[in-house]
């Protein structure tokens, strides 16, 4: 979703979203039903939790000696197991759904370095040409991807009043 921003190759040589530290543990991936299926034929001994109504969340038994949690969908040589079929909040990441004061806003994520070296202008014409509907339009079948808002996330788009 996100290739007239980031270059396949950028996100391959990064994989900094795919990796959590005490600070956004909150962020690992929202899992729907049919991708923690798909997540658990992948690993069978891959443990879940609930998030919200109908999604999951990945167990996580502890940091390791580094203060770090891989998702355990990241294989090293190839990336992202589950491929074009990731989960929604990988595939619209670095932004992100969070709810401020009732109102659903699309977030930045900060420790994303390629996106956030572009202009703001860039983005929020990419939220408000491309992106952003989409985002919002999900959030709505899915609630569960909508996450308290951070302080540390810089607000790019508010949800219209009208949707
Ligand atoms: S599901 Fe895939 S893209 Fe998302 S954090 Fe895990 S490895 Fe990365």
């Amino acid at each position: 979703m996100l290739t007239k921003l980031l270059r396949r190759e950028t996100c391959a040589a990064c994989r900094q979203c795919c990796h959590f530290d005490s600070y956004d543990i909150w962020d690992t991936p929202v899992l729907s039903e049919e991708v923690r299926y798909k997540a658990q034929k992948l690993l069978p001994d891959a443990e879940f939790v609930s998030k919200g109504e109908r999604s999951y969340l990945f167990r996580i038994p502890a940091m390791d000696a580094d203060d770090r949690f891989a998702c355990p969908l990241l294989d090293p040589a190839v990336g992202c197991m589950l491929g074009t079929e990731k989960p929604f909040d990988c595939q619209i990441w670095p932004f992100c759904i969070m709810e401020l004061h009732g109102r659903q806003v699309i977030t930045l994520a900060p420790i994303c370095n390629a996106v956030n070296a572009l202009p703001v202008g860039t983005l929020l014409r990419f939220l408000k040409e491309e992106l952003g509907e989409t985002i919002f339009a999900y959030a709505e079948k899915d609630p569960d991807v909508v996450r308290p808002y951070d302080a540390l996330y810089p607000i790019l788009l508010w949800r219209p009043q009208e949707i």
